[in-house]
């Protein structure tokens, strides 16, 4: 089959992939299971933050009138931990031994620190001096009553579920994950456990299910495929209808067993050669208006090609836009390998400036795990150490 492909850039590719209509569902989730999901509505405060007086200290609660005339002694009438309360009225000289986290009586004015004090025998305590601090947290000193404590759209992290749990919210609006799909394409991916001579292991499936999960995909599942027209184009059938996205790895160049070009033409294609290097035979198409985003089976194209081209949608089915954040950075080492394409290498960027991270190869798979950008060199252009480069910081994951 004949196969026009016309490059376009980087950026056009993305602005095409932007154009596809993409609608955020909201579901309820508990909010035990809210993690990693972004939340569809303002959080509002359904009381405040601390709810009674707190006290801040393990100490003494006095009375306002008694906060004077130090060294002086007072009698302990109750003890007041964390979760219990003391309800009736001090009378001058009394005191209550009073604990962290404690609920402090509404007629005590200031908790003395312990370290203020000394106990005497019995109920007795002196108290040595006081402090210019009530060492109480007033009710609504955090958060007031109604206040927004997390806007909408904040993905939830570890300290947005603890909001949740703070305020008994047992339940949330959240962005549905997007269902995506993984296949790998190839017949040269192992079946057996030990590769026979000619295979390999399969590690594009693994990177690409977990950049997915990374970005807080549902991933459905990881597939594999051999180099097998018919069965490819079955297999993208069922997984395009089950599910919001399919990325696809291999089998997207000009070779004789390189069928996904050949589906994305059948298909709406958007495009299926690309001005940059890696992955210039990056390919996405919408099959019954679902996209399918199929990547080079180049372990770093595919990784490439993951936060520029799937990332950004994977974070639109979540109201999101990309956490790509484009900079600048300043190159340690040149780079004199002059190409037609733009050249989007994966590097580490660090306090002295962005490195090269691996040896550049379209191929690597080994240093993938700790790139933290890519960098661009122009395309007919050598790069010297020092000079300045567009650098896009890939996300904390
Ligand atoms: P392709 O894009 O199918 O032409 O594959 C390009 C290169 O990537 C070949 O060397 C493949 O063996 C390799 N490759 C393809 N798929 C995978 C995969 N799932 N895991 C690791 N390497 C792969
Ligand atoms: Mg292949």
């Amino acid at each position: 089959m004949y196969l026009k492909r016309t490059a376009i850039s980087l950026e056009e590719a993305k602005e095409k992939l932007a154009g596809i209509t993409v609608t955020p569902k909201v579901v309820r989730v508990k909010s035990v299971e809210a993690h990693g999901f972004v939340l569809a509505e303002d959080l509002r405060a359904p009381f405040p933050i601390p709810a009674f007086r707190r006290s801040g200290y393990d100490g003494y609660g006095i009375l306002a009138h008694d906060d004077e005339d130090f060294p002086r002694e007072f009698t302990m009438v109750d003890e007041v931990g964390a979760g219990s309360t003391h309800e009736s009225a001090l009378k001058s000289g009394e005191c209550v031994r009073i604990m962290t986290g404690a609920k402090v009586p509404d007629d005590v004015a200031k908790v003395i620190m312990l370290e203020d004090t000394e106990a005497l025998s019995g109920n007795r305590v002196r108290i040595l001096r006081t402090s210019a601090k009530s060492n109480i947290t007033e009710i609504g000193e955090e958060v007031a009553r109604d206040e927004r404590v997390i806007p909408a759209g904040t993905r939830l992290n570890a300290g947005a579920v603890s909001v949740l749990a703070a305020f008994g919210v047992s339940e949330v609006s959240v962005y549905k994950k997007p269902r995506v799909a993984v296949v790998a394409t190839g017949s040269e991916l192992a079946e057996n456990a030990r590769p026979e001579d000619g295979k390999i292991y399969n590690s594009n499936g693994p990177l690409l299910s977990g950049l997915a999960q990374e970005n807080d995909a549902d991933v459905t599942g990881v597939y594999e495929l051999t180099d097998d027209l018919e069965a490819t184009r079955e297999l993208l059938a069922r997984l395009t209808a089950e599910n919001d996205l399919v990325i696809t790895t291999g089998g997207v160049s000009v070779g004789d067993f390189d069928f996904l070009a050949v589906i994305a033409q059948e298909n709406d294609c958007l495009f299926n050669k690309l001005a940059m290097r890696p992955g210039s035979p990056t390919t996405a198409f919408l099959m019954k208006g679902k996209p399918v985003i199929a990547l080079s089976g180049n372990p770093s194209a595919c990784f490439t090609g993951f936060w520029f081209f799937a990332e950004p949608l994977i974070r639109r089915f979540q109201g999101q836009t990309t956490r790509i954040r484009p900079g600048r950075g300043i190159l340690r080492d040149g780079y004199t390998k002059k190409n037609e394409f733009d050249r989007y290498l994966n590097g580490v960027n660090g306090a002295d400036g962005v490195s090269l991270n691996g040896h550049g190869q379209s191929s690597e798979l080994s240093s993938l795990y700790q790139a933290n950008c890519f960098y661009r060199i122009p395309h007919d252009t050598a790069v010297t150490a020092g000079e300045e480069v567009a650098i896009w910081w890939i996300p904390e994951r």
